[in-house]
This record gives C-alpha cells, structure tokens and sequence, in this order.
C-alpha cells in the first residue's frame, strides 16, 4: 500500500497526476498554455484520507457543493495549508451566503438577484471578497439552477452594479445527454462578450472538451477520488 491510498483502495496521488498530464496535453492540443486550466478537485464527500492524499501531492484548489460539509471538513486543513482555496460548487441558499463568503475563495453558483444582494451584504460585513461566478443553465433545464442563456448579460450586468469586482466569470454544467462541447463554446461566447476571463466547465468525462473550448477551471471529481461515499 502507498502512502496515498485511501481505504478505498483509490490512489489519489497517481489519478491527479494522471488527470494532470491529461490536461496539460488537452490545453497544448488547443494551443493553450497549461497554466491556462485550473484544475478543481471536486473533493465532495471525500474524507480527510483523500483530503490529504490530494494535498500531499500538491493539489491546493478544491470543489465543495455543500457549505455545511466544507465547514467540517476545511478549516483544519488550512490551518496545515494556507493556499487552499475553495470553490462552491453547489447550489447556495440565501440564508447561508454569509457563511459561504467567510469560508470559500470562489462562489460558482451565483444565479438570482436575491443571492447578488444577500453576497454583496455579507462581503460588506466581512470585508472578504470572495470571486464569484454565475452560474449559466446552458441547456436550460428545468430542474437545473442557474440564469438562462439569453438572460445571461442582463444578469451579469444586474451583478456587476451590485458585487462589483469580485464578479469573475461564468460557470456551466451541460445536459448529461448532450453533446457538452455546444455549451461549453455557449459559456465561452457569453464570458467573452461580457468581458469575464474565468470560466468554469468539464467534469471527469469532459475536462479535455471544455480545456479546448477555453475552460480556465475544469471541475474533476471521480476521475481523482473514485466514486462518491454519500
Ligand atoms: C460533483 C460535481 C463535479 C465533479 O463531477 P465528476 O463527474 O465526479 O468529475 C463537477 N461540478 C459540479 C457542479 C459537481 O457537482
């Protein structure tokens, strides 16, 4: 047994290099530098065994889709490590955006006026300043969150009155039984044209689509950790 091997018997250090190498061919396929695509663990219902493992070998940018879940899990480890940054993920109820702005780097899941205002008054109040992405419903499915497409510049512009600077750039997560690259180059198109330089798209079975349609931050879970222990 390695000393990364998790008691899942995944070993966290050797996928992340393999997810890495992968990625810094997909982005050299596409003409782009590798430092132009972040990878984000998505280390959601990871344990600290995997938390480690990731962090031993040098991963520092991680996903989480829960606030409560990230405050169980993070801030000891920041203690240790005072680089991590952490993205949300997942979807952010009002009455937990103070939460959230103390405890992420960057706020994926900005989709509603309601929530611009309820970030704008907690980063106010903290003096922190997380980035913030909105989240776009590039499929525009009904049980998905995030703003439509053809609202998209309406609501960057609501937010840009309302956050300001932090707001950084858009985020994606194309219909599972689509063809991901038409959303992927739909992210892209509405970032540009709003003059937004971060985006964020690709999961483990499309990080290499979305680097060659300009991801800046690819979202890879499973293809690290193994599966999910919900
Ligand atoms: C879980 C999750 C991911 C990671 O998905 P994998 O397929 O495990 O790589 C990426 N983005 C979001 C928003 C997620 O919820």
């Amino acid at each position: 047994m390695t000393q990364t091997a998790t008691p899942y018997g995944i070993d966290v250090a050797h996928n992340l290099a393999a997810v890495r190498a992968r990625l810094v061919k997909a982005a050299a396929s596409a003409g782009r530098p590798a430092q132009a695509v972040t990878l984000v663990a998505v280390s959601k219902t990871q344990g600290m065994e995997a938390l480690t493992a990731a962090l031993a070998a040098g991963q520092r940018i991680f996903g989480e889709n829960r606030v409560q879940e990230a405050q169980a899990k993070w801030p000891p480890l920041r203690q240790a490590h005072a680089d991590i940054e952490l993205h949300l993920i997942g979807p952010l109820q009002t009455n937990k955006a103070a939460q959230a702005v103390a405890l992420f780097d960057v706020i994926e899941t900005l989709d509603r006026p309601k929530l611009a205002h309820a970030l704008a008054a907690a980063m106010a109040q903290s003096g922190r300043r997380p980035r913030c992405y909105i989240q776009v419903n590039t499929g525009e499915e009904p049980q998905k969150a995030g703003i439509a497409p053809g609202e998209a510049d309406a609501f960057i512009a609501t937010c840009r009155e309302t956050i300001g600077r932090p707001l950084a750039g858009l985020m994606c997560i194309p219909p599972a039984d689509e063809e991901p690259s038409l959303h992927f180059a739909l992210l892209h198109k509405i970032a540009r044209r709003n003059g937004l330089s971060e985006i964020s798209m690709g999961m483990s079975g499309d990080f290499e689509i979305a680097a060659a349609f300009g991801a800046t931050h690819v979202r890879v879970g499973t293809a690290i950790f193994g599966a999910r222990h919900p």
